[in-house]
C-alpha cells in the first residue's frame, strides 16, 4: 500500500506540486471517467495526454482500422498497426503509458440505439469524430443524460473547440444551437479537407486540457466557442448562448 502511494506521488509529482492541483486535485483526476469517441487525430492525442495525466478510467470507441494515411497525425500508431483496430491498438499503447488505468474499447460506430451501452458510465464525453451524424447523436445523448461534452473539429490550420453543459443552465448552448442547419452528410473529414499533422494533435490537446480544467474545477465557461488559427496564432473566444429555437436542448 505504501509503495503504491509512493508511486502515485512520484509519477504525478509535477502536477501535485502545483497549488491549483495538489493531492486532492490529482485524486479527482484519478477518479474521473472519460469516453473518447473517435480514435483519429483528435482522439489519439487526447487519449495520450489524459492517460499520462492520470485519468483513472478511459473508454475508447472507433469502428475503423489503422490506415497508412492516418500515420501523419494519429499519434501512437505505427506502420506495424496498419489494418488493426484503432481502439484496440490505442488501448494497448495507453496501458503501457499508465498500467493502473481502467480501459474499455469498442470497435463500434455510435448509433442512437447503442450509445447508452457504450457511453452510459463515463461522465465526460470527448467527441473526436469526423462526421455530423455522429456529432448530433452524441450531442443529443449528452444533453438528455447530463454528460459533459467536449467537442473539437479541425480543418487545415484551424481548430474549433467547445465544452458543453447544455443541461446544467437554461442559457448554456448545445452543439446543435451552434450548428442548427447542418445536415448529417455535411463534410467534416480530414480525408477530404486536409489537415496539418501538428494541428490535429493540438486539437486533441485542447480537448484534454478542457477536460482537466473541468475535473479540477479550475475554469469552465460553457458559453465559449474557441477558434484557434494555428497559422497566424490567433485565438478567438466567441460567447454563444442557448438558441431558444433549438429543438435539441429546449
Ligand atoms: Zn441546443
Amino acid at each position: 500500500m505504501e509503495k503504491k502511494k509512493e508511486y502515485f506521488l512520484e509519477k504525478y509529482s509535477r502536477q501535485i506540486i502545483m497549488g491549483q492541483i495538489g493531492i486532492d486535485g490529482q485524486k479527482k483526476i484519478s477518479n474521473s471517467s472519460i469516453a473518447i469517441v473517435g480514435c483519429g487525430g483528435l482522439g489519439t492525442s487526447a487519449a495520450q495526454y489524459l492517460s499520462m495525466s492520470g485519468v483513472g478510467n478511459i473508454t475508447l470507441i472507433d469502428h475503423d482500422s489503422v490506415a497508412l494515411s492516418n500515420l501523419n497525425r494519429q499519434t501512437l500508431f505505427t506502420e506495424k498497426d496498419i489494418g488493426k483496430s484503432k481502439c484496440m491498438v490505442l488501448s494497448r499503447r495507453i496501458k503501457s503509458i499508465n498500467e493502473s488505468i481502467e480501459l474499455c474499447h469498442y470497435q463500434k460506430k455510435i448509433t442512437n440505439r447503442n450509445i447508452n451501452q457504450y457511453l452510459g458510465k463515463p461522465s465526460i464525453i470527448l467527441d473526436c469524430t469526423d462526421n455530423f451524424e455522429s456529432r448530433f447523436i452524441i450531442n443529443k445523448f449528452c444533453h438528455s443524460e447530463k454528460k459533459i461534452l467536449i467537442s473539437a473539429a479541425l480543418q487545415n490550420f484551424d481548430i474549433q473547440a467547445f465544452i458543453f453543459s447544455s443541461w446544467s443552465d437554461n442559457t448554456n448552448p448545445c452543439y446543435k444551437c451552434i450548428f442548427p442547419n447542418l445536415k448529417n452528410d455535411a463534410n467534416l473529414s480530414c480525408d477530404d479537407m486536409g489537415i496539418v499533422a501538428s494541428v490535429a494533435g493540438l486539437g486533441g490537446l485542447i480537448q484534454a486540457n478542457l477536460a482537466l480544467n473541468y475535473i479540477l474545477k479550475l475554469r469552465n465557461n460553457f458559453k465559449e466557442f474557441i477558434l484557434f488559427d494555428c497559422l497566424n496564432f490567433d485565438i478567438k473566444k466567441i460567447v454563444v448562448s442557448k438558441n431558444k429555437n433549438c429543438q435539441e436542448c429546449n
